[in-house]
């Protein structure tokens, strides 16, 4: 036996992350119906193939890599310059000034979501509640101090400072919101810089669903004045360029962040990055730098597009069938009432069962979540007329 210590905040996880408990479920239930066409509008991953301006990219720079003049190494941990000056054009484009040396690229907004709590100390840190699970099992992870700020269908579940009594926090922001889709106005997200400001706290800001929003919305927390004193912004190219299996995101964390005692948190997580980080591969960031171009933001806008016509299949659906619901606008996620007033495990269960669709029950992004459901517009538009079509069926079946 061993007598190593571990870090025993891992006990505090529940048992196992939500989507693996999904799909031990789902695997369960196929495997005793193999018959059965099982359709998936659970786990938020994307179907549609890479952009071809993107693939072109990719195919392009994984030649260079095959000839001696033009192979690269090790690339620089903090992302080669061509990408961090092409997203900060990106950042230009709704009128942000992020500058290219604050931003890092790095191969996922989940590995920086979860890497952050790194260069942070033991603050307690404020997580709104139903959210992407992240935050609140990488915190748990590292021991620290937890608070939620439960938001609901009276505030569109979207939570605000107004309650809050001027403690310093760590606040995660997630907007457009996974699961719910509820996305920030300028009011809004002000509100939450000016406490930011005012307590010296931090924002993490999650802005990975921004090519999804709508209308005249902040798409970066940076629209917002003085959040660069303040916030840190993680955004990811999976869900507006289809790379959730190429990989690549990007974190913006500026020079001008500074904490009491002169720490630089642009410093620290240089420091980070340098030392457990070896950067990601030049054929993907060239990839990433093409989706960024004009062409490229115009056939990955296409992609969205197509996923949002899935989201409004659901929720007209929805709509027939008097199932109370929201997002689905600035958001891939429609998130619903389960109806019959059963919880979120039990219409997961119900829907597996009754109509072979698989969704994601609401209480796994946080005890808010209870009797809220997930489905995302994320499937195939063959796959999301059949799952509407039988969910309408089985509703209105009153099973
Ligand atoms: N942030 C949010 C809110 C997400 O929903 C997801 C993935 O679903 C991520 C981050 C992770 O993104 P990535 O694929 O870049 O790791």
């Amino acid at each position: 036996m061993m007598k190593i210590k571990v870090n025993e905040n891992y006990s505090c996880l529940k048992e196992s992350y939500l989507f693996s408990e999904i799909g031990k479920k789902v695997r369960a239930y196929q495997e005793a119906h193999p018959d059965k066409k099982v359709i998936r509008l659970g786990i938020g991953d994307v179907t549609l193939p890479l952009a071809p301006v993107v693939v072109e990219a990719m195919e392009k720079a994984a030649r260079e890599m095959g000839v001696k003049e033009t192979f690269r190494g090790y690339p620089p941990e903090y992302g080669y310059d061509f990408l961090r000056e092409a997203i900060s054009a990106y950042y230009k484009r709704n009128g942000v000034t992020v500058p290219a040396g604050d931003i890092f690229v790095s191969d996922g907004a989940k590995s920086d979501v979860g890497n952050i709590v790194d260069i942070l100390g033991k603050n307690t840190v404020l997580i709104p509640s139903p959210v992407y699970p992240v935050y609140m099992d990488s915190n748990l992870m590292n021991g620290n101090r937890i608070e939620l700020l439960e938001a609901g269908e009276s505030d569109g579940f979207l939570g605000t400072p107004d309650l809050l009594d001027g403690e310093t926090y760590v606040i995660y922001i997630c907007s457009p919101n996974n699961p719910t889709g509820a996305v920030y106005d300028r009011a809004g997200l002000k509100a939450w810089v000016d406490y930011a400001l005012e307590s010296g706290s931090l924002i993490i800001f999650d802005s990975a669903y921004e090519a999804f929003i709508q209308g005249d919305y902040p798409h970066s927390i940076y629209d917002i004045e003085g959040a660069e004193k303040c916030a840190i912004e993680i955004c990811s190219f999976s869900k507006m360029s289809g790379f959730t299996g190429t990989r690549c995101a990007w974190c913006v964390v500026p020079a001008s962040l500074e904490t009491e005692g002169g720490y630089s948190l642009k410093k620290m997580w240089s420091r980070r990055q340098a030392t457990k980080f070896n950067g990601v591969s030049y054929p993907v960031q060239r990839g990433a730098e093409a989706a960024l171009t004009e062409e490229g933001i115009r056939e990955c806008a296409a992609l969205v597009e197509y996923y949002m016509e899935n989201a409004k299949i659901i929720a007209d659906t929805l709509r027939r069938v008097g199932v109370w619901f929201t997002g689905g606008v600035s958001s891939p996620y429609i998130w619903l009432k389960c109806p019959k007033g059963m919880s979120s495990w039990e219409f997961f269960d119900y829907l597996l069962e009754n109509a072979q669709i698989v969704g994601t029950p609401g209480e796994g992004f946080g005890e808010a979540g209870e009797g809220y459901f997930r489905l995302t517009s994320f499937g195939s538009r063959e796959n999301t007329i059949e799952a509407t079509a039988r969910l309408e069926a089985l509703l209105k079946s009153g099973v």
